[in-house]
């Protein structure tokens, strides 16, 4: 430990925060315009250290009327990527989805992204298969293994392939067929690069912290209240 790991006899500051380079790219990204949409995305990545990015588009259009009813592009992201976690299980290559990944928590994790319609992103990416069954959630066999493009026809087929398995269970069942489908889904996904530039990694490793912190507090919180509250706790 030299000199300047103590600044004015505050906690040691990491070795990477002093590197020159770092800091200087650290500083770029902490001042940027976007900066909070992008600590937001870090944040909702768990703080992971090596995060897949994707540049894309979904668009839902009404099907009778051709209004536009909801738009997301990466386009208006940060560097015009989104960036999801890894998703990598060995702690060694990335901490954060190492502990995000393991066991239940897993599972509740898959289950919110899952419901959620905004983060309905066919992460197919070649590298990282992890990822890939991670987000998507229909099986569409020989899609899934093309290379790095998605055509803007996967969400057609995903509702094709939803219409006819629910079609087979309404005959099986003898019900009535229902309205036909008023919603068509088109999107564009591909696969942009991953990782972090020197200062986003360090940056990255706070927003980690932060949560691992926010997580210790919370289950010492729920340990306490259950010492108070007996065996009631639910
Ligand atoms: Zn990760």
């Amino acid at each position: 430990m030299t000199d300047h790991t103590r600044v004015r006899g505050r906690s040691p500051v990491p070795d990477a925060l002093l590197d020159p380079t770092t800091l200087g790219d650290l500083l770029r990204v902490a001042s940027a315009p976007d900066y909070d949409r992008w600590a937001d995305q870090i944040h909702r990545t768990g703080g992971c250290s090596d995060p897949i990015h994707l540049t894309g588009w979904t668009l839902a259009k009404d099907r009778t009327s051709g209004e536009t009813l909801h738009h997301y592009s990466t386009a208006s992201e940060p560097g015009g990527r989104l960036r999801l976690a890894c998703g990598n299980r060995r702690a060694s290559r990335c901490p954060a989805c190492a502990w995000t990944y393991a066991g239940d928590t897993y599972r509740l994790i898959r289950a919110g992204l899952a419901g959620d319609d905004r983060r309905d992103i066919p992460a197919a990416v070649r590298d990282h298969p992890r990822v890939f069954t991670t987000l998507t959630a229909p099986s569409f066999g020989p899609v899934h293994n093309r290379p790095d493009r998605y055509s803007v026809t996967l969400g057609a087929l995903r509702a094709a392939r939803a219409d006819f398995r629910a079609a087979q269970e309404r005959e099986a069942l003898g019900l009535e067929p229902p309205e036909p489908a008023t919603v068509l889904v088109l999107t564009d996904w591909q696969y942009a690069g991953h990782g972090h530039t020197p200062g986003e990694s360090a940056l990255a490793a706070t927003i980690a912290r932060d949560i691992q912190t926010n997580r210790d507090t919370a289950r010492q919180a729920r340990a306490d209240l259950q010492a108070e509250e007996g065996d009631d706790w639910t």
